[in-house]
């Protein structure tokens, strides 16, 4: 038994006494104590609904055993475990016929406070996106309904409708909005249906006034929710209330989805969210680094380590994301600065995955041709300054843009040692935060070699 579930045990007990065996059972009982990091107590809670009350009700009883006992603990977080897995297990249970207030505060899928307006970087590839998002969130008069968002995994659709279903709740505190994705909306359809219950199903769901369904592709192919999915929108739209669908491809390209509910998606706003660029990725990264900063704080971060990831890692935002967490993660278990050095080796697999293969002799040809040297200057012995100058700049793009070692790069180098290419790449980004111009030109020839 871990050390939480044996405090956790023992407060139980505490806390039974204080508040009486039926408000334990219903409302301390499902709780569950996970983690106590520096004073702050997470506490897992089934619901949105539960931790609300509970946080609202028991925070000062909960605080005061948890004292008692000896913890260090001054401050709750109640979180709201993932409403998939908790949906997969109710589906399983014996159907039970849950109360009203229950049923809606099940409805709508728990909000990841991370995904505001405020955590989103914009960039060119998703400002489209992000400006939409932003108009419907400030409510008024409906200008595009339904608004209709797609692009690839990671790229921040689930985000953007986070962030609008917190915005509408702010500013209309009264709005009933509800989110949830396509694969909980029908399998609370099927559960009504097995429970008998879909008139409150459809109750409820037609009285909300913003109606937010998050990768709505999972409904292809599923014949009776898709139908029912197609009333709801029509009522809604009717109705003049707003509709907020995502999905990982356009409308048209959905297969399976019957025609008449396409043409319906289209009748908005279509946007989509762009694979990322390279400065997007930065700015990503860089906003990313500022909250692990503060999570991680003396962590010393080598200058170079964000343009690199920026540049080897483009599959997607969430992998990004994964990428520098556990760089964090490592260099704080290490107590290490993180360099350029650590990042290659920590993330080595996730490097390898995203590596698009640029060779060190496509390098140090575009290299040479850009600065005017033969190709054999550049990697024999010659000293003079003209030749040296792009011949370090070739090891630091060979270090940056692939996953060789600093001896393989060597021997691509006529046989040079390990050392020198370090000190050739060391030399490139001093300058480079110096000199603009050179800057450019490195960054000229990275994106002439990733074309
Ligand atoms: P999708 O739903 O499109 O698959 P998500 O919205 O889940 O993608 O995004 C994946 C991760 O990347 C999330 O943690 C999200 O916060 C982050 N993310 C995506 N785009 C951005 C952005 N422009 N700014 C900040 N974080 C982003
Ligand atoms: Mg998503």
């Amino acid at each position: 038994m871990g050390e939480m579930d044996k405090i956790w045990g023992q407060a139980r007990e505490e806390l039974q006494k204080i508040v009486g065996a039926d408000s334990f059972a219903t409302w301390i009982e499902p709780l569950k104590l996970t983690e106590v990091e520096q004073g702050n107590a997470i506490i897992a809670c089934p619901t949105r609904f539960l931790s609300d009350w509970v946080s609202r009700h028991y925070s000062d009883d909960i605080l005061q055993v948890l004292d008692r006992l000896g913890a260090p603990v001054s401050r709750l977080t109640f979180e709201t475990r993932s409403q998939t897995s908790r949906q997969v297990q109710a589906a399983a249970e014996a159907p039970k016929r849950p109360s009203r207030v229950h049923a809606e505060e099940e409805l709508t899928a728990p909000l990841d406070q991370r995904f505001t307006f405020d955590n989103f970087v914009v960039g060119k590839p998703n400002e489209l996106a992000h400006a939409a998002a932003r108009r419907v969130a400030e409510g008024g008069p409906v200008t595009f309904n339904p608004l209709f968002l797609y692009g690839g995994v990671g790229l921040g659709k689930t985000h953007l409708m986070h962030a609008i279903a917190r915005e509408t709740q702010l500013r209309q505190p009264d709005a009933r909005v509800l989110y949830l994705s396509a694969e909980q909306f029908m399998y609370r359809f099927v559960q009504a249906l097995r429970d008998r219950t879909v008139m409150d199903f459809k109750e409820l769901f037609r009285t909300v006034s913003v109606l937010m369904v998050d990768d709505v592709q999972f409904i292809a192919g599923k014949d009776s929710t898709q139908e029912e999915f197609f009333h709801t929108f029509n009522t809604l739209v009717d109705q003049g209330k707003q509709i907020v669908i995502s999905a990982d491809r356009a409308p048209g390209e959905i297969k399976d989805m019957e025609e008449r509910i396409k043409s319906r998606l289209q009748c908005g706003l279509v946007v989509d969210l762009h694979p990322t660029d390279y400065e997007l990725r930065l700015g990503i990264l860089q906003s990313k680094t500022d909250a692990f900063r503060v999570q991680y704080p003396g962590l010393q971060l080598a200058p170079g380590v964000l343009e690199f990831l920026a540049h080897r890692i483009t599959s997607n935002v969430r992998v990004l994301e994964g990428a520098l967490q556990r760089l964090f993660a490592f260099a704080s278990l290490m107590g290490r600065e993180i360099t350029l050095d650590m990042t290659q080796e920590c993330l080595a697999d996730i490097l390898r995955a995203n590596d698009r293969k640029v060779s060190i002799e496509e390098i140090q040809r575009k290299v040479a041709e850009h600065y005017n040297v033969r190709l054999a200057d550049l990697i024999g012995p010659k000293r003079v300054r003209t030749v040296a100058r792009p011949r370090q700049i070739a090891m630091y793009l060979s270090k940056q843009m692939t996953s060789r070692s600093l001896p393989e790069i060597g021997r691509r180098f006529g046989g040079r040692d390990h050392t020198t290419i370090m000190h050739g790449v060391r030399k490139i980004e001093e300058l480079r935060s110096a000199d603009r111009s050179l800057a450019e030109d490195i960054d000229l020839l990275r994106r002439l070699l990733e074309a």
